[in-house]
């Protein structure tokens, strides 16, 4: 940890420009920053102004600790009637490469967790055309039969929405019973931008924003946390960035319960948008700063580190992030179908500790609402 001095003395002794110091004595005074500021970070602050503003945020929050779980992912099928631009993972019904689980052998998957120690399992995949909210409700209750303390986080919005809509209730009825079910909380995914426009661009045929919003806020009525994503680094700009975000601050205004925002880097391989190409590593960490300087109402920045790769991982730690996500234990394909480095995605506890004490950090492993069960 940082003395927490290196805001200060950036902006005392340099020649910092005048609306970029203005930023930064507001973020030392907790002061929240506008939009417009918020897009003027993005356009002008360097590298080195964007972390130690970051950082500021990140050791007044939480100091050193950095958070981390032990989870596995169920992706119970990549069959989905959507076909966003930008996914590498959807397939249609009969093609090569389909797969599809039943509640059968999700239970199996399940199995093999038992007396492992995890604590959550992550559930999302593509949007079944056959299955309803019924059905992931059986298949939850099916888990928690093997695994009774399993914390569920699952299904993003646009799932939920197809579900539900398929079992003809309303939002609030689907989601009620589908925490009847055993739902515990709910990702975050399906989000990408809110932007009409770009929408239309990436995802045109998937609920919008305003339907991925009222499944949020409703669920946090019901007492259902959740987390937010964006997805960046394709045909975005930096304006599309800061209004999905001021969006996500102001319903977190009104109920307090996201737990944690997580950035989600566009990856090009196997899908319609590959001639987009991807950003670098240095717009990973601008982002990831420039979120937690805007997002001032969330409790979390977590990097996804089989996204990034472990070593941006370790550097985001420096910019603003403080969950590194969990062990996955190669439960998950939605990245290592998009290309990135590493196609197993797995680490241990003790590589996750280690990870994290190797950057001067101290890892703290949580529950998914961030209870601590273990500091290291
Ligand atoms: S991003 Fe999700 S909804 Fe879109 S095609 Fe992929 S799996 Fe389906």
């Amino acid at each position: 940890m940082t003395d927490g001095s290196t805001l200060d003395i950036i902006l005392e002794n340099t020649d910092l420009d005048e609306q970029l110091k203005r930023i930064g004595d507001k973020v030392r005074n907790h002061e929240r920053i506008t939009p417009e500021e918020g897009v003027l970070l993005y356009e002008q602050a360097d590298l080195a102004f964007l972390g130690s503003l970051a950082n500021h945020v990140r050791e007044r929050l939480h100091g050193d600790k950095t958070f981390f779980n032990r989870n596995f992912h169920v992706e119970p099928t990549n069959i989905c009637v959507y076909s966003c631009k930008f996914c590498s993972y959807y397939r249609k019904e009969g093609q090569e490469g389909v797969w599809e689980f039943t509640i059968e052998d999700v239970t199996r998957q399940a199995e093999s967790f038992k007396d492992k120690g995890v604590t959550e399992v992550h559930i999302v995949g593509g949007v079944h055309p056959k299955r309803d909210l019924h059905y992931y409700g059986q298949m939850i209750q099916a888990i928690k039969q093997v695994l009774p303390d399993i914390h569920v986080k699952a299904f993003t919005a646009v799932e939920l929405y197809f579900m539900i809509r398929r079992s003809r209730v309303s939002i609030e009825e689907g989601l009620a019973a589908l925490k009847a079910y055993g739902l515990d909380s709910i990702p975050g995914g399906g989000a990408e931008i809110f932007d009409p426009v770009v929408r239309k661009q990436i995802c045109h045929e998937k609920s919008d924003a305003r339907q991925w919003l009222h499944i949020h806020e409703t669920a946090h009525q019901l007492g259902i946390p959740s987390n937010a994503t964006m997805l960046y680094g394709h045909v975005e700009t930096y304006a599309h960035r800061i209004d999905h975000m001021d969006t996500l601050r102001k319903l977190q205004d009104r109920t307090g319960m996201f737990n944690t925002f997580i950035p989600l880097k566009f990856r090009k391989a196997n899908n319609e948008m590959e001639h987009v190409g991807e950003v670098n590593t240095l717009e990973d960490l601008r982002n990831y700063a420039v979120a937690r300087v805007f997002l001032d109402n969330f409790p979390h920045l977590k990097a996804y580190w089989p996204m990034i790769g472990k070593q941006t991982t370790q550097v985001s730690l420096s910019f603003g992030v403080d969950d590194i996500d969990g062990t996955i234990d190669d439960t998950t394909k939605i990245y290592s179908m998009a290309g990135v480095e590493d196609q197993q995605p797995t680490l241990n506890t003790e590589q996750l500790v280690k990870l994290i004490k190797d950057v001067g950090r101290q890892p703290i492993e949580r529950d998914t609402l961030y209870n601590t069960l273990r500091a290291y």
